[in-house]
C-alpha cells in the first residue's frame, strides 16, 4: 500500500464556529479519484477547497465518499458535486442528514425529554434548537446522492471497502483501503461524541484491526495505542458517572459534576455533554449498574 497516494486536505471550521478547528478531508488518486469527505459550506471553504483540488487533480473527482451525516463531514459535498459532477455515496442510515438535515436531528428530540425530566429548562433547551437550525442553514443540500449499505470501489488494482462503525452515528462508516481506514468521527484524539455507547465501542474494536487511522479530526493518523487510549477514556468516565450517581443524581447535577457549569453561548458545548452522559447512563441503565426513578439515577453497583 503506497501511503502517499493519500492526500490529507483540512478544511477550515469557519470563523463563526468560533474554534480553531477543522475537518481532515482525504483524496485517493488512482484510475478514479475519490474524495473522503468534504467539510463545512461556506464561501471561503468553497475557495479554498476548489483551489486547492485544482492544484492537485486539477478539479477531477469521481466519487464524494461521506463517512457519516454530520455537517462538517457533507456539507460542501453537494457544492463539489455541482462543479465536478462526482457522485456522493453514503451509508442509508445516515442518508436522511443529506435529504433533510432537520429530521437528521431526530435524538434532539430524545435528549430533550430527558433532560427536562433531569432539571434543565425547556426555554434553554429551545435555545439551543434554534441554534442548530441556523447551522442547518449554512448548509446547500446535494442534487443527489446514492445511500449504500455497503459498498466496494475498485479504484484501479486498489479496493476500497465500506466498514460499517455505528456508535458517533448510526450510519457512520470507515472506508478500509488495504492497512488504512478512513474511519470520520468514529475514533478522535482525546474523545469522541457518542450516540449509541455499545456500538462505539464495538467500533472502536473494528479499527484496531488497521495500521493507519485517517481520523476525521485532530491528529491523524490515529495508531492502535491511540485507539487503546479511547477506550480507557470511555471507561473511567463510566466509572466516573457510576461513582458520581451513588446515592442518586438528576441528569443535570450528573452532567455539571462531570463536564462542570455549561456557559451558555455555545450550543455544541451545551448540548453534546448532556448526550454524551445520557449515552453513558443508558448504557450503565442496559448493563443492570444504574436504575432510573423518576428523574434520579441511581448506581446499584459499586464498580464496573
Ligand atoms: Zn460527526
Amino acid at each position: 500500500m503506497v501511503i502517499s497516494m493519500i492526500i490529507p486536505i483540512s478544511v477550515p471550521f469557519p470563523k463563526d464556529w468560533g474554534r480553531g478547528d477543522s475537518t481532515h478531508s482525504y483524496l485517493l488518486k488512482r484510475e478514479l479519484t475519490v474524495l473522503i469527505d468534504a467539510g463545512l459550506d461556506s464561501s471561503d471553504n468553497r475557495t479554498y477547497i476548489r483551489r486547492t483540488l485544482k492544484e492537485l487533480d486539477g478539479l477531477n473527482i469521481d466519487y464524494i465518499l461521506v463517512t457519516h451525516g454530520h455537517l462538517d463531514h457533507f456539507g460542501l459535498a453537494g457544492y463539489l458535486q455541482r462543479e465536478t459532477g462526482a457522485e456522493i455515496l453514503v451509508h442509508e442510515l445516515d442518508a436522511t442528514a443529506l435529504k433533510d438535515y432537520t429530521k437528521a436531528i431526530s435524538w434532539y428530540d430524545e435528549v430533550y425529554d430527558y433532560a427536562v425530566e433531569g432539571g434543565y429548562e425547556p426555554q434553554e433547551l429551545e435555545k439551543i434548537r434554534s441554534k442548530l437550525l441556523i447551522a442547518i442553514e449554512m448548509m446547500r443540500t446535494p442534487d443527489f446522492f446514492k445511500p449504500f449499505r455497503e459498498l466496494t470501489l475498485d479504484l484501479g488494482g486498489y479496493t476500497l471497502r465500506s466498514l460499517s462503525l455505528p456508535g458517533h452515528t448510526p450510519g457512520s462508516v470507515g472506508y478500509a483501503f488495504g492497512e488504512s481506514v478512513f474511519s470520520g468521527d468514529v475514533a478522535i484524539e482525546g474523545s469522541t461524541v457518542v450516540g449509541e455507547f455499545r456500538q462505539e465501542m464495538n467500533s472502536l474494536q473494528k479499527l484496531k484491526s488497521f495500521k493507519n487511522i485517517f481520523a476525521g479530526h485532530r491528529k491523524t493518523p490515529l495508531t492502535i495505542t491511540d485507539i487503546e487510549s479511547l477506550e480507557t477514556h470511555f471507561i473511567n468516565r463510566l466509572e466516573q458517572v457510576l461513582r458520581t450517581v451513588r446515592s442518586g443524581m438528576k441528569l443535570r447535577e450528573v452532567v455539571n459534576s462531570i463536564y462542570g457549569e455549561m456557559p451558555e453561548e455555545s450550543f455544541v458545548r451545551n448540548i453534546i455533554p448532556i448526550r454524551q452522559t445520557l449515552s453513558y447512563l443508558k448504557y450503565l441503565e442496559e448493563e443492570g449498574y444504574v436504575v432510573k426513578k423518576g428523574p434520579l439515577w441511581i448506581s446499584v453497583k459499586e464498580s464496573l
